[in-house]
């Protein structure tokens, strides 16, 4: 199979060979400075204030989702929160389920973030802003220097989601003054699934120092805590935290962040021009480099991931809910190159060609 979409993707054979490993005891200096490690390169990567810290929550990128409300948002706060798929759908479900006080800015599917969409919040007593950087179930990429001008005239606390966008696009965390980064090991990382990034600027440190948080697993403050001697509370995926590391320093060593998101870029726009002429639509106004939204005018969208998947050995993406029949999307995260996106084009002509689309 060759797989094309969002998460998890393939990794790379030295991720893979670390991942073959016993997994070693933790409780080490050996494993704490394996953890120091994808800290300073996660706060590398993503352009972290000084001061900024890093932890590694053992859960998928939702449980990174939740644990930033639980610990940084409480009752008092008043919060404006981008919700354009289900990726926005779950943080609104989160500030609801945890009590925040929130309003929605709702947007189509497929449909950019534009100043009017902001415009009647300004100074209005919010506090806090939730985005998802990267919509990944429509593929919009959100103008962050949009959101970022706003959250700063009106002193919003920030919370950006970029799991699937950290490493696949451009992302300055300092620049954009962004409180916390929410990422994940499954997608632009291209490890197995299973842990969530946070990374935590100081003003997010100083929340969560004052946050009661009712939930002793995800406790931001106990967590921080141990990551001081580079350790956790509970028994982590250490077994994804070392392929974690093979995979950031792999991406040092290959010219560091910018290097890997030219080389996604790259990838993206070799798709986007060999799909011309295919029966497919490209449905997001502002797309993001880690994965192509398409709408196939012909057939269902969900047809084509079956027939993909069962007559061609490929995955691609397909879309649930209501965008199921509409929508697939090709993703461009993990080991890929321009000779797995030629496989793929002939496949969707040989569809073309048999009449299937
Ligand atoms: C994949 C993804 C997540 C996390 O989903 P999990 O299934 O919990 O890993 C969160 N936000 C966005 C934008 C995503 O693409």
């Amino acid at each position: 199979m060759i797989n094309f979409t969002v998460g998890p993707v393939q990794s790379s054979d030295s991720v893979r060979a670390m991942g073959a490993e016993q997994v070693p005891y933790f409780r080490t200096s050996e494993f704490s400075e394996v953890m120091f490690e994808n800290e300073r390169l996660v706060k590398k990567f993503a352009k972290a204030p000084d001061g900024s810290k890093v932890v590694f929550i053992t859960g998928s990128g939702s449980a990174g989702m939740e644990t930033s409300v639980m610990n940084t948002l409480n009752p008092q706060d008043k919060a404006l929160v981008v919700n354009g798929g289900s990726f926005g759908q779950r943080f609104v479900e989160l500030l609801r389920l945890h009590k925040i006080p929130y309003t929605e800015i709702r947007l189509k599917p497929g449909k950019a973030l534009r100043a009017e969409h902001l415009a009647p919040y300004e100074g209005k007593g919010y506090t806090a802003f939730l985005v998802n950087k990267h919509e990944t179930s429509t593929g919009v990429h959100y103008d962050m220097d949009l959101i970022s001008g706003f959250c700063k005239r009106n002193s919003l606390f920030v919370i950006v989601d970029c799991v699937s966008t950290f490493l696949a696009d451009p992302f300055d965390m300092r620049e954009l003054a962004a409180d916390v980064m929410i990422t994940g090991s499954q997608k632009a990382l291209a490890c197995p699934p299973g842990v969530s990034v946070l990374v935590l600027s100081p003003k997010a440190l100083g929340r969560v120092n004052e946050a009661s948080c009712v939930c002793q697993y995800f406790d931001l403050k106990i967590a921080l805590k141990n990551m001081e001697r580079g350790q956790t509370p509970w028994t982590p995926a250490v077994g994804i935290l070392r392929q974690i590391n093979v995979r950031l320093k792999e991406i040092e060593d290959n010219g560091g962040v910018e290097k890997e998101i030219a080389r996604i870029g790259g990838l993206a726009a070799y798709f986007r021009e060999k799909i011309k002429g295919l029966p497919f639509e490209i449905v997001s106004e502002s797309l993001s480099n880690a994965v192509t939204p398409l709408h196939p005018v012909t057939v269902s969208a969900y047809d084509i991931f079956l027939r993909m998947k069962d007559e061609y050995g490929i995955w691609v993406c397909p879309n649930g809910g209501e965008m199921k029949d509409l929508i697939f999307r090709v993703g461009h995260l993990g080991d890929l190159t321009k000779e797995d996106y030629d496989k793929l084009v002939a496949a969707f002509r040989d569809m073309q060609k048999k009449g299937f689309i």
